[in-house]
């Protein structure tokens, strides 16, 4: 019998996280006041997340040891097991050889856990009593919710109005796990107030969620705001999957010449691959790929600009490749990748040649996910099916080359909260959507007279 999974035990797990700042080429450049334009130190970002968090999202130390209460808790799931597709690779009639590691072990059926566990407990230490978030189609939310019960806090997530009417099911994950969940925009708030008084029937989106829930966790001490992608800190509890995936690697004799990870904000795509990375600054030939949704080209048609994080420009500005805070993409179905920036690790190392960003159509990414449920079993989330997609093409271009290569994505989540996302792909309801330039143009605008960073496209 062939090798099909490669396993840790507990005992193998990584006890430190991967910080690249440590690392980086070029290093990130720092976020500025939303007032003065002047670089933010943790103070200006303390109202919204503990200081704990702060010194990790500054920190320039290359292993950070993970607590062990928080390893303890990310035992329940961990280590997540490496694949070898080999079904997908047969049906593909590919000579590259294609690994994954499976992120949708979680309870939460994601990574997003990763971090949600980290942010819960340097939360639960920092005295912080609840935590309110944001949410989208419900993945953070759910991840939050879950950790924030494992520690004894409380949780409030405002989620976006129209999941949270049309996504019942992540809704009640979270309410299962103890969260108080609110539909965005609400009466609670006073930006959720006039977003309702001009509108009664807005739909929301994650600007405006995220407005609502940093109003609230500022006017409590006690109260924090958490973010679930994006930031440096997240990169860092993220690279755990990477931690684990070389020496599951390392297992299967293998090491990978293309690593492959869906981005939204970049945090499962940097969680594997950022460890990796090392090796490629130091000079390792490896083809490193974040895959964005065409309709939501952040990485491949976003400059490298000073934005907000945010629609209500409260939180400090951040150099990212960026659509504009005010930008709204198409309502495609991978929900968690229809972010307007990217993670300024991930950005910068972009611009540093290290990462190549690609794009691809939301139909593809669902035939894509169709052929690995058809061949390896596991029913993938939407944003996940957009790694499998660009895992193909390059499988395929491998048996056109007639080269042997090896491959490795990130299988960040299961789909099975989001089958009425493939009924619409079944029954011919979804589009392809070519974003035309003037409607990213017109988005930019807003961000026009910012300040520059020092490399700005
Ligand atoms: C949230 C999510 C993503 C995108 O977020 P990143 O921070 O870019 O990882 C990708 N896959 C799944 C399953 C998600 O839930």
């Amino acid at each position: 019998m062939k090798a099909t999974k490669y396993v840790l035990t507990e005992k193998d797990m990584p006890t430190k996280w991967y910080n690249i700042m440590a690392d980086m080429p070029t290093p990130a450049e720092p976020a500025l006041h939303p007032g003065t334009g002047q670089p933010a130190g943790p103070e200006d970002f303390a109202p919204i997340f503990p200081m704990n968090i702060l010194e990790q999202e500054n920190s320039t130390e290359r292993w950070i040891d993970i607590p062990d209460e928080v390893l303890q808790k990310l035992a329940i799931w961990r280590p997540s097991p490496l694949f070898r597709a080999h079904a997908l690779e047969k049906a593909l009639g590919t000579p590259a050889k294609i690994f994954y590691k499976n992120e949708g072990v979680s309870p939460a059926g994601s990574h997003k856990p990763n971090t949600a566990i980290a942010q819960a407990y340097y939360n639960k230490v920092a005295g912080t009593k609840k935590i309110i978030t944001e949410t989208g189609a419900g993945q953070w939310g759910s991840a939050l919710s879950m950790s924030c019960a494992f520690f004894g806090l409380e949780c409030k997530v405002y989620m976006v109005k129209i999941s949270y009417n049309h996504k019942p099911y992540r809704r009640l994950m979270m309410q299962t796990w103890g969260a108080d969940c609110t539909a965005s925009p609400s009466n609670e708030t006073e930006a959720g107030r006039s977003i309702l008084a001009k509108d009664p029937d807005c739909p929301g989106s994650l600007g405006m969620a995220i407005s609502e829930a940093v109003e609230v966790a500022v006017q409590d001490e006690t109260s924090k705001y958490a973010l679930g992608s994006v930031l440096n800190h997240v990169m860092i509890h993220q690279s755990i999957i990477g931690l684990e995936a070389m020496k599951q690697m390392e297992m299967a004799g293998a090491y990978p010449d293309v690593i492959i990870g869906s981005a939204g904000g970049g945090s499962n795509f940097a969680g594997l691959a950022f460890p990796y990375a090392l090796d490629k600054i130091n000079g390792k030939d490896i083809d490193i790929i974040a895959v964005e949704p065409k309709s939501c080209p952040t990485m491949t048609r976003g400059p490298f600009a000073y934005d907000f994080g945010d629609t209500a420009e409260t939180i400090p500005m951040i150099a990212m490749h960026t659509l504009g805070h005010n930008f709204v993409p198409e309502p495609i179905h991978a929900g968690g990748l229809r972010y307007h920036g990217m993670a300024p690790l991930v950005s910068q190392l972009i611009l540093d040649d290290i990462i190549r960003p690609v794009a691809v159509h939301q139909k593809d990414t669902f035939k894509a996910g169709i052929t690995f449920a058809r061949s390896e079993g596991f029913i993938s989330a939407p944003e996940c099916n957009h790694a499998i997609a660009a895992t193909i093409n390059e499988a395929l271009k491998a048996k056109e080359e007639g080269k042997e290569k090896t491959i490795l994505f990130n299988w960040s989540g299961h789909g099975l909260v989001d089958l009425a996302a493939y009924d619409a792909f079944f029954q011919g309801k979804l589009s392809d959507h070519d974003l035309p330039q003037e409607q990213i143009d017109a988005a930019l605008k807003d961000i026009e007279s910012y300040p520059k960073p020092k490399q700005a496209t």
